[in-house]
């Protein structure tokens, strides 16, 4: 193996290079776009499960595939204590049909929506919207053979980003074929490209011969040139997979979905078949792409399954939060503390704690000087300015006047409006004021 570095003393309090940190002032926004995707997905029938992080490395040279960038050198691969080989996971779907198989999830004729997000660890050159561990929401229809399925995955993700209010989006859609049309579309594929040889960068001229759908998506820019020139697969398929992608496209523009084709959009790997479409952004510069997806009839075999097709999409969740944040889009309210609880003096600190936890068990946030008198314990100026700073709406005072009626003086800290209540009512004030406002 491998002798690994060492950490030095520049990198050992760092993350590691394309891994960051989600924090406080952005992981409110998760948790927004989360709760619309998880109700989107619901509305659609889609349930969610929960996916290891690791799998078994073969689940995925066999799932993803190995002539794929992400086996060939994106995988986190790892020997384990046990002597097997296992990867953090690069994408979801592989998992997703490896669960539906080891659970029985689609008997005969019967089919499963399911949803998934979470992590994904790919070995790539980190650039903004491109990450080393990065998130993905991931919608997979197994069991299904016919165009609507494809028409529904679509229509899902696309809903999910205009309920984001995502805008400046474009669906660009292909079909792929399958093993009955795809090995003549190869033929001419590999003719052509053979004759504009000179113009293709050494990797493709590589992958050339065992590949040569990959030719299609190479981001050199000469290959492009020749790429865009190439036979449209969508003019090779066969009956079946012509009369599908049919279907696809009259179903988008039932739902009114404006869609380009993309002939050079493919998943050039043997179980991808038919649909392939990707969701890209204006406004993301070269990491254009918040979602890509498609039908895959045949992973499962792939992977030593049954016959088990299906299709779904892998969204960016990183990217999604991003296109938002640039197009200025709401993310909702921000949580903030309703209430900050301030004790004019040290007598009443027990009776403020004790404030505070009942208004928490109440479910209205609240804060208190959590310092004490030998570790700083701030006075009433610092408590008021604290109330402030953390954006408090109420700030409840107790002091000795207080305590001697046991009363609280709830203070609206936008109007400054102050108002003596029973201590026992505290909550129940607060609670009406804000259902008020
Ligand atoms: P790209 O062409 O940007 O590398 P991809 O084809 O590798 O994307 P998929 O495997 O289809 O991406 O994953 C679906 C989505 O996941 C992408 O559209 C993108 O939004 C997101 N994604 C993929 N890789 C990364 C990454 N390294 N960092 C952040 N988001 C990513
Ligand atoms: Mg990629």
């Amino acid at each position: 193996m491998m002798e690994a570095k060492i950490e030095t003393a520049e990198t050992q309090n760092k993350a590691p290079r394309g891994v960051r940190d989600i924090l406080p002032d952005e992981s409110w926004k998760w948790a927004y776009v989360l709760n619309v995707t998880a109700q989107t997905m619901a509305d659609f029938g889609y349930s969610e499960v929960h996916l290891p992080i690791f799998e078994h490395t073969e689940l995925f040279s066999r799932g993803v595939g190995d002539t794929t960038d992400i086996v060939e050198k994106e995988m986190y691969t790892f020997v384990d204590r046990g002597d097997r080989s296992v990867t953090l996971r690069p994408e979801a779907t592989a998992g997703m049909v490896r669960a539906a198989l080891e659970h029985n999830l689609c008997g005969q004729n019967v089919s499963s929506k399911l949803w998934c997000w979470g992590p994904m660890f790919r070995y790539e050159r980190p650039q903004k919207g491109r990450y080393r561990q990065f998130y993905q929401f991931d919608a997979e229809c197994l069991g299904l053979s016919g165009p609507v399925a494809d028409v529904e995955v679509i229509a899902l993700s696309v809903e999910i980003f205009r309920r984001l209010g995502l805008r400046n989006l474009e669906v660009v859609a292909n079909s792929v074929g399958c093993p009955n049309c795809r090995p003549q579309y190869r033929k001419v594929l590999i003719d052509y490209f053979t004759s504009k040889k000179n113009s293709l960068c050494k990797t493709c001229i590589e992958r050339m011969g065992r590949n040569p759908l990959r030719v299609l998506d190479c981001k050199v820019p000469n290959c492009g040139v020749v790429a865009d020139s190439a036979p449209a697969i969508y003019e090779h398929l066969c009956d079946e997979c012509a009369a599908h992608f049919e279907e696809v496209k009259a179903g988008l523009t039932r739902l009114g979905f404006p869609y380009k084709l993309d002939k050079r959009l493919v998943r050039g790997l043997d179980y991808y078949t038919k649909t392939a479409y990707e969701i890209l952004s204006g406004d993301l510069g070269a990491q254009n792409a918040v979602c890509g997806g498609g039908r895959y009839d045949n992973l499962s075999e792939s992977i030593g399954g049954p016959h088990l097709p299906g299709v779904g999409f892998a969204a960016g969740f990183d990217r999604v939060v991003l296109v938002m944040e640039q197009q200025g889009n709401s993310f909702g309210k921000r949580p903030r503390t309703t209430v900050y609880v301030v004790a004019q003096d040290d007598a009443a600190r027990g009776v403020a704690q004790i404030l505070t936890h009942k208004l928490r068990m109440e479910g209205i946030s609240a804060e208190q000087d959590a310092g004490d008198a030998s570790r700083g314990a701030r006075g009433f100026k610092a408590q008021m300015k604290s109330a402030n700073k953390i954006g408090a709406a109420w700030a409840c005072i107790i002091g000795a006047e207080e305590m001697a009626q046991n009363v609280v003086t709830v203070k609206n800290m936008t109007s400054g409006e102050q108002t003596s209540v029973p201590l026992e009512e505290a909550a129940n004030y607060i609670r009406q004021q804000e259902t008020q406002s």
